[in-house]
């Protein structure tokens, strides 16, 4: 039986328009899931919309359309988002599809049969556009939200209440029993710090909105839009395809860190008083950054990923975002950035190198790669090391540590182009044996570069294989050896990364 692993991103709330954090979150998350599959193991990546809620129900009436119907329209912007992305996920699921509606209310009612959920009076300081109530210490400046900076508004309602506060031993209990459960460490520990505080109970129902899931015993109230989101992880398995249930618990949760609390702290204690197991591990990424802000509708400095994929290609983006924002920090988003990172990177190191090895076999060696004369063993430990290497970065979900671990190889190559110098030894028929062992080296260490990118600018290592002429479809990990290149028929291919005439602003 292979190992299973199963990835998601948030859904994503169907208030606006996509962004390039969108498309930062679902690159990584695809990232991890092709990587898996790599290595023969049995995937389930998750990603889908957040649908529910006062903010949608408010933007659909300033559009003029029913809450659905809004929420139509935006969901089909994240589905095609994902698929520009080339993002492989086996699901998508819509909080208002029918059977997720129907299991939310199903795990309602498993809470409000375990004693923890109960009625009471609520008031507090809440934010529409975060749907969330803050306590007075939580405002900033003049009663500002903490993450919008907007006036916040009074809000009194009787409601329902998940007894969230007497979770704080077993919460405690499972983050000193797991260590590694919420990456990167700094906001394990943030998390636990929450928790160790002390918790209030949390508000899971609203009475003043109608556009949500009805609460099973009390129709008159909507699930709280958070709560329903959550258990998305856990619903689309009962629907997504037969025995998509084997899948649980999740091995990877992504998420930015402004939902930090509601991941690590409140989904675990729901999942705990629904007697279900809690995933394996939350991962938490840092924003992309324009100017050094945070991008979001609210500041008006959103990047649009499209123009950036029209002049530059998909795995472009793809790469760069990858590259560029160490998973877990914040990273600066640059036209400037991206231009140098394609050029140097992808067009030079990698690109030309590949041209270039295509071009001296075809020369040289009449398009086959030769035998391996033996005289690399050095070059061939160093291959085998990279990818423990890698995978030892995909383990501790550090693609970007990936990236620079395959481009220490990559500039390896280019190093061994140079000291080598096949054009000169070409000239030497007594050179024969040593030219050989330059082109066979410079094959399999291009084919692992190529397969060990893969999860990463897939088409682009696709078409490097067929160069390489191997079969573009054999991306598994075990095709990133030493062994097996030799008597392969290359094929010269156009520029992977041509030049861009018109840099996006
Ligand atoms: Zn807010």
């Amino acid at each position: 039986m292979p190992e299973r692993f199963y990835v998601t991103t948030p859904i994503y709330y169907v208030n606006a328009d996509p962004h390039v954090g969108h498309a930062y979150t679902t690159i990584m998350a695809d990232v991890m899931a092709r990587h898996h599959r790599q290595r023969g193991e049995d995937v389930f990546f998750l990603t889908g919309t957040d649908e529910h809620g006062a903010k949608v129900a408010r933007s659909a009436e300033e559009a003029g359309r029913t809450p659905r119907e809004h929420a139509d329209a935006l969901s089909a912007r994240f589905r095609d988002l994902g698929r520009t992305l080339d993002a492989t996920n086996d699901f998508f699921i819509r909080t208002t599809d029918a059977e997720h509606v129907a299991e939310v209310q199903r795990i309602l009612e498993r809470l409000h049969a375990s004693g923890d959920v109960y009625r009471s009076r609520y008031g507090g300081w809440y934010c529409t556009a975060c749907e969330s109530f803050y306590g007075e210490d939580d405002l900033v400046d003049e009663r500002l939200c903490p993450i919008h900076r907007r006036p916040v508004e009074w809000l009194e309602e009787d409601n329902w209440f998940f007894r969230l506060s007497a979770y704080r031993e077993r919460l405690l209990a499972h983050f000193d029993a797991h260590p590694g459960w919420v990456l990167p460490q700094a906001r394990f520990n943030e998390a636990r710090r929450m928790i160790e505080d002390g918790l209030d109970d949390l508000s899971i129902s609203r009475s003043q909105i109608s556009w949500g899931v009805p609460v099973p015993w009390d129709p008159e109230q909507v699930v709280y839009v958070w709560v329903d989101a959550l258990f998305n992880y856990r619903t689309a398995l009962g629907y997504a395809g037969p025995d998509a249930g084997r899948f649980w618990p999740p091995d990877l949760q992504l998420m930015a860190k402004d939902i930090l609390k509601f991941h690590a702290v409140i989904w675990p204690a729901l999942l705990m008083a629904a007697d279900i197991p809690l995933p394996r591990r939350l991962a938490v990424h840092g924003y992309v950054l324009k100017g050094g802000e945070k991008m979001s509708k609210t500041t008006g400095n959103l990047v649009d990923p499209f123009p950036f994929i029209e002049e530059y290609g998909l795995d472009a983006l793809r790469y760069y975002l990858t590259r560029e924002i160490r998973f877990g920090e914040d990273g600066t988003f640059s036209a400037e950035g991206f231009e140098a990172r394609y050029t140097g990177e992808l067009a030079n190191e990698f690109g030309n190198l590949l041209n270039r090895t295509v071009n001296m076999i075809g020369r040289y060696r009449d398009g086959v790669v030769p035998a391996d004369p033996g005289d690399d063993a050095e070059l061939a430990t160093e291959v085998a090391g990279t990818v423990a290497r890698v995978r030892a970065a995909f383990d501790a979900v550090d693609p970007t540590r990936a990236l620079e671990e395959v481009w220490g190889l990559v500039r390896r190559l280019n190093r061994l182009v140079e000291e080598r110098a096949p054009w000169t030894l070409a000239k030497d028929p007594d050179a024969a044996r040593a030219l050989d062992g330059a082109l066979h080296a410079l094959a399999a260490g291009l084919r692992a570069v190529a397969v060990l990118l893969w999860p990463v600018i897939p088409a682009s290592a696709e078409r490097a294989l067929g160069a390489l002429g191997q079969d573009p479809a054999r991306t598994g990990l075990d095709g990133a050896g030493w062994e097996g290149v030799a008597g392969a028929r290359v094929a010269p291919v156009p520029p992977l990364f041509p030049r861009v005439e018109r840099q996006p602003a």
